[in-house]
């Protein structure tokens, strides 16, 4: 529908005899996808949603032409019902910081030239040519940015590590394996700033000794991967990545992998498995990638997000970035908000935020006008909050210490009507669909676990069975190889704590 809305603009642009003073520039994801698509009219900056095709005509010759706003596309305050004609007015984007998302929305993703505009590349120019790895790493370090694919490992420390191994051929990995139900956030990064991500690979590369960086991407994300071949060809040709780039001696290259889905993938040693052309299962660590990764060479591993941020740490200072945040967690996070929320979309706040901002400011509260009963954060690997934590403030540490974790960004919410077994029962069908099948916990416990729920969810559930459910996920959480069956049993350990009592109603009432 997008494409047909631009060429409907492009039509009514060349009809009106403006093609050499109006530009129709398609740009990355707005964040605001419950009420895409959108179009915004620049420089007065009128922000359009749920444009149809059928609307091309008149916001170039009413808007464009004659300088009369639509109307009926500026987006309505549910509350006050007024019209609000531009992004900053909207409740949607009022409490967010935009670091990692910057550029979404804002540049064609296509044009290399509009990432430099907009200081692209300059944080790698500072790096290369003002700053030894050394300092950027302790600038990194400085900023507190700690790894947004789910560990929280803290980025500068990881560079510091993997520099600090002795090796001739060193890689820098980037994870764009996002295999979270309901995430989206690195999908949207690469097909909305893709130069943000090859300039921060670039400059981990500088950092810790590596000339060769992989992107490890989901083949079913075919956008990201046109809109990351298109940049890395461009900023090639623009001597930005290559052979002895700015006349430094420092050579980078970059190359694709393709992923094929498998949500094991994201674990690094699978992931590194994986893009030698192995099976895609984890190995027990030690060694760490940074010691023996890519074909047994000294590997730094970080996500998409994380290294969207490194370009705006270098050019605005670690002082600024660490200002942003929580005490222990510092910076910024990106979540798909998703699941019964008014505003489903992309978001990016200050870690420190509170749950009840991001659902009722943000997310504009429940769906028709439904109770709110949880909000499951971690994806598969995390745990359901309830209305009791709405007032936590979310980073790494609080979420832990509820039950539950930061995860990629996955946040999916849940209403009045939402039985909490079958969501356990849910995400534990897509941790068995996704294991690896390589140690027996994860491959025979989750499948015992999910016999167990199914049981409980048709009525034939006994009491002694929510026990059984907490002994055995306690066993698969302490002999599971690897992350993925170390984290399983949480959405069952968090829906049998803070909601035992739907457990029980399923085995008292046999429904
Ligand atoms: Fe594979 Fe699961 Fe064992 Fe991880 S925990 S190695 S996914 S079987």
């Amino acid at each position: 529908e997008s494409d047909e809305i631009k060429n409907r603009l492009n039509k009514f642009i060349s009809d009106s005899g403006l093609q050499n003073d109006v530009q129709v520039v398609a740009t990355g994801c707005f964040g605001f996808c419950e009420k895409g698509p959108i179009v915004k009219v620049l420089p007065d900056n009128t922000f359009y949603v749920e444009v149809k095709p059928g609307d091309a005509e008149e916001i170039i010759k009413e808007h464009v032409v004659k300088g009369r706003p639509v109307k009926r596309l500026l987006y309505t305050d549910p509350t006050t019902a007024k019209h609000i004609s531009d992004s900053k007015g909207m409740d949607f984007y009022k409490k967010q910081i935009r670091i990692a998302l910057k550029n979404c929305g804002f540049i064609n993703p296509e044009n290399i030239d509009e990432y430099i505009a907009r200081n692209g590349y300059e944080a790698m120019g500072k790096c290369l040519t003002e700053m030894s790895p050394e300092d950027v790493i302790k600038e990194v370090k400085d900023s507190g940015l700690r790894g947004r694919g789910g560990g929280g490992f803290p980025t500068g420390l990881k560079w510091e590590i993997t520099r600090n191994v002795e090796n001739e051929q060193k890689y820098v990995v980037c994870n764009a394996d996002e295999g979270d139900p309901g995430a989206f956030m690195d999908r949207s990064i690469l097909e909305g700033d893709p130069h943000s991500v090859i300039e921060a690979m670039a400059i981990c590369g500088y950092c810790i000794g590596a000339d060769k960086g992989l992107v490890y991407i989901r083949a079913e994300y075919p956008l990201a991967i046109q809109r990351l071949k298109i940049a890395i060809k461009q900023a090639e040709e623009y001597g930005l990545i290559g052979d002895n780039i700015l006349g430094t001696g420092f050579n980078f290259n970059l190359e694709l992998r393709y992923g094929a889905g498998a949500f094991v993938c994201g674990e690094e040693t699978a992931l590194i498995h994986s893009m030698e052309g192995l099976r895609g299962e984890p190995t027990f660590k030690p060694p760490f990638p940074s010691v023996s990764g890519y074909m047994g060479k000294p590997t730094n591993v970080n996500n998409v997000e994380t290294f969207a941020n490194i370009p705006v740490i270098i050019n605005k200072g670690a002082t600024w970035f660490s200002n942003i945040g929580s005490d222990k967690s510092k910076g910024t996070k990106v979540f798909a908000l998703a699941g019964k929320i008014n505003n489903v979309g992309l978001i990016e706040v200050p870690m420190g935020t509170t749950l009840r901002e991001v659902i009722y400011d943000i997310g504009g509260g429940i769906k028709d006008g439904k109770a709110f009963k949880a909000v499951q954060t971690g994806g598969p690997s995390g745990g359901c909050l309830t209305k009791d934590m709405l007032d936590i403030p979310i980073d790494y540490d609080n979420l832990l210490a509820s039950g539950s974790m930061m995860g990629s960004g996955g946040m999916i919410v849940m209403d009045e009507d939402d039985c909490m077994v079958s969501i356990a029962k849910f995400y534990l069908e897509f941790t068995l669909e996704e294991s690896c099948g390589k140690c027996t916990p994860c491959r025979v416990g989750n499948k015992r676990l999910h016999e167990i729920l199914e049981k409980i969810t048709e009525g034939k559930g006994e009491e002694e069975d929510i026990e059984r459910l907490n002994e055995l996920s306690m066993v698969i959480k302490d002999t599971a190889l690897c992350g993925l069956g170390q984290t399983s049993p949480n959405p069952v350990l968090s829906t049998i704590l803070n909601f035992g009592e739907e457990y029980k109603a399923h085995v008292i009432d046999g429904k």
